[in-house]
């Protein structure tokens, strides 16, 4: 077990700016919490809540085990939104900084057996695990402003504490991860270190739960089973379908299959028919990929390929839907849009490949940048090309290898046959 030999931790092979900071941040962490070891639980209530919290928090990762997973793959190079926010943000707002310490261990240690162990890396989880602890004593600071321990959050004053509590439990968290992200890999684009809008909205609902259970818990502690089991119903029956589309993803790039893709862009169609509106396919192929594998390797070229995911997801709206079709090859799904805005996309695109600059590491071990990367494209619309899913995909796999043919680094539109 190489985490256990802290000589083989991958925490020394940081550069010297970002050990540091790792570091300074756990170190921070460690001391907020031995200068809060001495306060000790006041209530004998804080043991319960502690328990029925630490079990909410196993319960749900449990239940979400498989999905993490994938998520934390997906996630790699941008935060990881994990959705015990709402059980330790509850924990926040009832319970005394010691043990709310203990409910981030326990969490973080069971994350770690059952989700995290073979994939990630010890010292970025004992890091975001810090982050946390610096969260929450900045959010029990805010909370100490309130009159009493009870949460009586009645009245603008009260609702002002608790949202500014909860806003800089997660902020300073998000930010922490962030910079060290940032710091670890400035080759990539800020915004990939910045993460999806999605995700955060995950967090900060998770907090507003965490709120809400909270507040339940300390006025009517009776009911806090059901609480619990009503979160986690309500996270399996309305968010796991959601990250389920996660459980379609390729692995090496995070972006859904060529299959799920196909299921959706059939779905699209049909809606467009519906509401007589129109979708518009792009396929994209990266222009002579096998000469990054030749000159720096297959990792390498495994590494510029999640690069170009990700750039393509950020470079389109949220509601479209960026697929992996297969080798080097992606499909992109934008409903709603005209031909000329297909167009623009797809130029904003090969825009944004063409300035990617990605750190990778060469077959011989040394550290390279890969730079001047170009794609090509092609473009069909529904219903102007063709009015059903496989002739329209043809059409645009057939103006791709235009696009090629005229020169590659360039956008074709598909002709209506
Ligand atoms: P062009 O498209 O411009 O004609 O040239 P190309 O070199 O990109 O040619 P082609 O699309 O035919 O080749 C795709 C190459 O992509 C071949 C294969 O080595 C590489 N490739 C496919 N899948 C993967 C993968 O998952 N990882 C890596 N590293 N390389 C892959
Ligand atoms: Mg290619
Ligand atoms: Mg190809």
């Amino acid at each position: 077990m190489p985490w256990l030999d802290p000589r083989r931790w991958k925490l020394w092979s940081l550069p010297p700016v970002v050990l540091a900071y790792v570091v300074t941040v756990v170190a921070a962490a460690t001391l907020v919490t031995l200068a809060t070891a001495r306060r000790t639980p006041a209530e004998a209530m804080n043991w319960p809540f502690l328990l029925l919290l630490a079990g909410g928090a196993v319960l749900h990762l449990e239940a979400a085990r498989g999905i993490e997973r994938i998520r934390e793959i997906g996630a790699e190079g941008s935060p990881h939104a994990h959705m015990q926010s709402v059980w330790l943000f509850a924990g926040v707002l009832v319970l005394p900084m010691p043990l709310l310490v203990a409910l981030i261990v326990i969490s973080y240690t069971h994350s770690w057996f059952r989700v995290y162990k073979r994939r990630a890396v010890l010292f970025r989880k004992v890091f975001s695990a810090a982050t946390v602890v610096l969260g929450s004593g900045v959010a029990q600071l805010v909370l100490g402003l309130l009159p009493d321990r009870s949460l009586d959050v009645d009245g603008p004053v009260g609702l002002l504490i608790l949202v500014t509590a909860g806003f800089l439990y997660w902020f300073i968290n998000y930010a922490l991860v962030v910079t060290a992200i940032y710091l670890t890999n400035r080759h990539n684009p800020l915004r990939t270190a910045l993460g999806n809008a999605s995700d955060v909205l995950i967090v900060l609902a998770s907090v507003g739960l965490g709120s809400v259970v909270a507040v339940l818990m300390l006025a009517r502690p009776w009911l806090t089973p059901m609480l619990l089991l009503t979160v986690l119903a309500l996270h399996m029956g309305l968010l796991l379908p959601q990250f389920r589309v996660a459980a379609r993803t390729d692995s090496k790039t995070g972006l859904v299959d060529a299959t799920f893709w196909h299921d959706v862009a059939g779905r699209e169609l049909a809606r467009a028919r519906r509401l007589v509106s129109t979708v518009g396919v792009l396929i994209l192929d990266l222009d002579h990929f096998k000469l990054i594998n030749d000159t720096y390797g297959h990792l390498a070229g495994d590494r510029v390929l999640r690069a170009v995911a990700d750039a393509l997801k950020h470079s389109v709206r949220s509601y479209d839907l960026v697929g992996r079709f297969g080798g080097e090859e992606f499909a992109v799904l934008l409903p709603g849009v005209s031909t000329d805005e297909v167009r623009t996309a797809a130029e904003r695109i090969r825009r944004e490949i063409a300035g990617l600059r990605i750190a990778v590491v060469d077959r011989l071990g040394h550290d390279q940048v890969i730079t001047g990367l170009t794609a090509s494209a092609g473009a069909a619309v529904f219903p102007g090309t063709a009015t059903e899913l496989s002739p329209l995909l043809l059409a645009a796999d057939e103006a791709l290898y235009q696009a090629k043919n005229n020169g590659r680094d360039r956008v074709a539109t598909a002709t209506v046959s």
